[in-house]
């Protein structure tokens, strides 16, 4: 697959003192798009049908709810229901008529099978909504243009590998990020470099990071109330996004 190249706000984002450049354009690009789906153009039909029919995860609902424009996303919100509530529906007829059979026949100690069946099926359906959204299918597309440019600036700007190598490394979901769009994108002998640029730095950074947490858990003991943080008075905070790619303010 082809990407577009992003290279302006990737060399912005390794510039940053940060655990991971991609975390800070992922950041920005959730920004972006809640931004924009709780503007105009999500009023345009087009938008609509499609809001309509994938909606937002948890974590998306929460960010455009904290964003405080009630008109729009109730708007929204109502005919993506709509549809979802469509959906659920026929389920519930389904299963309303099988809980009804079940319901009549009087004290069989077995379990209707079709009815767990259907039971299981509307878990499902729910499940699987939760998990369909707008903004992380948006989010994951940009990431990848933005992995796609880290991987090609790698190999042709000396400048950027030097960033890179020289950079507090990446999250471990953006570790796995980086490793993919590389053996999609470079032969053998590039990638078994690249693999060991992105190594190094991982391995010495996860070791700065492990040692940062040591001195930070033994700062609160009494003995070491004198002695200063060291840049270390976030260390935790900064190990879970290390560990989970989660940025969110503590
Ligand atoms: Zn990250
Ligand atoms: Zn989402």
């Amino acid at each position: 697959m082809k990407y577009e190249l992003e290279t302006i706000p990737v060399w912005d984002a390794f510039k940053k003192e940060c655990e991971c450049p991609i975390c800070v354009l992922k950041d920005r690009a959730k920004e972006t798009y809640i931004k924009f789906y709780l503007g105009n153009s999500v009023m345009v039909p087009e938008q609509r049908v499609e809001v309509n029919k994938t909606g937002f995860c948890p974590e998306h609902f929460q960010n455009l709810l904290e964003k405080r424009s009630p008109h729009y996303l109730g708007l929204m919100t109502h005919t993506h229901f709509q549809s979802y509530k469509n959906e659920l529906f026929e389920e519930f007829s389904k299963i309303g008529k099988q809980a009804e059979i079940a319901g009549k026949k009087l004290k069989t100690p077995l379990k209707d099978k079709k009815l767990i069946e259907s039971l299981a099926q509307l878990e499902e359906t729910i499940n699987k909504k939760e998990k369909e959204c707008l903004v992380c299918d948006k989010i994951e597309y940009t990431l990848k243009r933005y992995a796609f440019t880290v991987v090609y600036l790698w190999k042709k700007n000396e400048e950027f590998k030097d960033f890179f190598n020289k950079s507090k490394g990446f999250c471990l979901p953006h570790q796995s990020l980086l490793l993919k769009m590389a053996a999609e994108y470079f032969s053998g002998v590039e990638l078994g470099l690249f693999v060991q640029d992105l190594f190094a730095v991982q391995s010495s950074n996860l070791d700065r990071l492990e040692a940062e947490i040591l001195y930070f858990t033994q700062k609160f003991s009494q003995e070491n109330d004198d002695k200063p943080w060291n840049g270390t008075k976030d260390a935790h905070y900064r190990l879970i996004q290390k560990i989970t790619g989660r940025t969110t303010e503590y």
